[in-house]
């Protein structure tokens, strides 16, 4: 039999909208709660910058700066049933590798379409989720299931008031993203440094960096986008690059049109910072290059945070590693009732946040049923192993199908938006990093599904 719950949907990004838009076409009660005045999360651009705390998250929840493009065509990077396409008034941006502002009209458009402002409660912050007594015996509802009680804040009407409201549900969805809290480097003499300091989630244009040294740390691709962008304001910009895999041609042929980008190897150590009285910016890299550097930008990626999430011990938090979790998703001892949506990386998004929303608004109605605890934990810590083994190792590019097929009938994508995306990875490692995204020639396969979803006007 399926049944209706009470489900609270933590973060109004792509994957907690995602996970709310498949929990309403299930029959479930959702109310997601966003902790800001707006859904969109990291694609909702807030230009505050440090605010006193630069190597902190100063409250700023998006790490998004002005440039940013998405990295996937606009075909592809959408959700399965809504296509993204360009405003057809004119209006906006139509290019296929869209600003940020664009993708969150994009979120917008989709929440409007399907009713979900009418589920999300905005500037609701979650503090605390932990169990709440289960269902009384008897009362015919999975007795003994785990229930969970939210404690969540909203600024009141009167000035500077937050109201704190409890509150139970029969399940969690936790949808809060995984790029705000800044990972920092280790590097000798760094709490000493007294000139310009910050992690990338404080960048946002380049202009104050105008005629400075700036030493960026980390090369994936927040760092390429950043130190690029520097080259055409900064005297020079110097980058302590991990290891030279990342080299592509394209990396390559950017690095020889600017005289003054300057890659150093890390070999270990990102790079010190050497403290003299007469030169208080020296900068020593692993190469043995010393500069006088003005600012260090760390571009160094993200920790995930979950600072509300009381499980007793049950799901940890380590870094950018947390679990265990089932296919990513249930976390063996407490599934069905907690769910983590959004916190893969590298998949095809939002693709896989709708699979997985789906197949958690399936399970939790019973129209799917999970695998015991001990087969879901033995599944988790073999992940966990082959992680460990290989952390660079990523998913394939099919993952997304592999995962809907599995668990809940996601349709696969169609073999024009595979082809497509082949091509556009191809482009970033041998193209022009600076051109990739606006010069590409697409096959006769991709023109035909551009086409057929009404992308191109169709052949008489
Ligand atoms: C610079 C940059 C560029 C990127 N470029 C791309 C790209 O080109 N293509 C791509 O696919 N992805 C890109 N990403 C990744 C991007 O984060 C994801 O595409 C997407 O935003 C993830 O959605 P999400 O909903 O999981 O997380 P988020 O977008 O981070 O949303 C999480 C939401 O949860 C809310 N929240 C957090 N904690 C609480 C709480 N306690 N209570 C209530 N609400 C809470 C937040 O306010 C936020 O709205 C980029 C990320 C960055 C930082």
């Amino acid at each position: 039999m399926v049944s209706s719950k009470k489900v609270c949907v933590i973060g109004g990004g792509m994957s907690g909208l995602a996970s709310a838009r498949e929990l309403l076409r299930e029959g479930h009660d959702v109310t997601v709660m966003e902790q800001i005045g707006g859904v969109g999360g990291q694609w909702l651009y807030d230009p505050r910058t440090d605010a006193g705390d630069p190597l902190g998250t100063a409250g700023v929840h998006s790490s998004m700066y002005t440039s940013v493009r998405l990295i996937s065509p606009r075909e592809m990077t959408c959700f399965s049933d809504f296509p993204f396409f360009p405003k057809n008034d004119g209006t906006g941006d139509a290019r296929r590798y869209p600003g940020h502002a664009e993708f969150l009209r994009y979120i917008r458009d989709f929440c409007e379409a399907f009713g979900l402002m009418d589920v999300v409660r905005l500037n609701a912050k979650v503090l605390h989720v932990g169990l709440a007594a289960p269902h009384a015996a008897g009362d015919g509802d999975g007795n003994g299931i785990k229930r969970w009680k939210v404690s969540w804040s909203r600024h009141g009407d009167c000035d500077g008031e937050v109201v704190t409201t409890e509150e139970v549900f029969d399940a969690i969805v936790v949808a809060v993203g995984q790029y705000t809290q800044p990972r920092l480097p280790s590097i000798n003499g760094m709490d000493k440094w007294s000139r310009r300091q910050l992690h990338s989630h404080s960048y946002r244009v380049p202009d104050s960096f105008h005629g400075e040294v700036v030493v960026v740390v980390g090369f994936h691709e927040s760092g390429k986008d950043i130190a690029q962008e520097l080259c055409n304001v900064a005297r020079e910009v110097h980058v302590s690059v991990k290891s030279m895999d990342g080299l592509t041609p394209a990396v390559s042929k950017a690095v020889a049109r600017h005289h003054n980008l300057h890659l150093h190897l890390q070999e270990g150590n990102p790079c010190s910072i050497v403290h003299s009285e007469s030169d208080p910016g020296n900068v020593m890299f692993a190469d043995g290059a010393c500069v006088v550097a003005d600012s260090i930008i760390y571009c160094t990626g993200y920790d995930l945070s979950l600072p509300f999430l009381d499980t007793g011990g049950l799901v940890t938090v380590d870094g950018d590693r947390f679990g265990p979790l089932f296919e990513h998703t249930f976390p063996p001892a407490l599934a069905p009732t907690l769910s983590f949506v959004g916190m893969l990386r590298l998949v095809m998004v939002p693709r896989f946040y709708e699979a997985q929303g789906r197949w958690v608004a399936q399970v939790l109605s019973g129209r799917r049923q999970l695998p015991s605890s001990e087969e879901m934990m033995r599944s988790a810590e073999e992940y966990d192993r082959a992680r460990e083994a290989c952390p660079s190792c990523r998913l394939e590019l099919d993952y997304c199908d592999v995962f809907g097929a599995k668990h809940c009938d996601f349709p696969p994508v169609e073999q024009w938006k595979m082809e497509l995306l082949s091509s556009a990875f191809a482009r970033v490692r041998d193209g022009d990093v600076e051109s990739y995204c606006d010069s590409y020639h697409d096959s006769d396969l991709v023109r035909e599904g551009l086409r057929s979803e009404g992308w191109l006007p169709r052949t008489p």
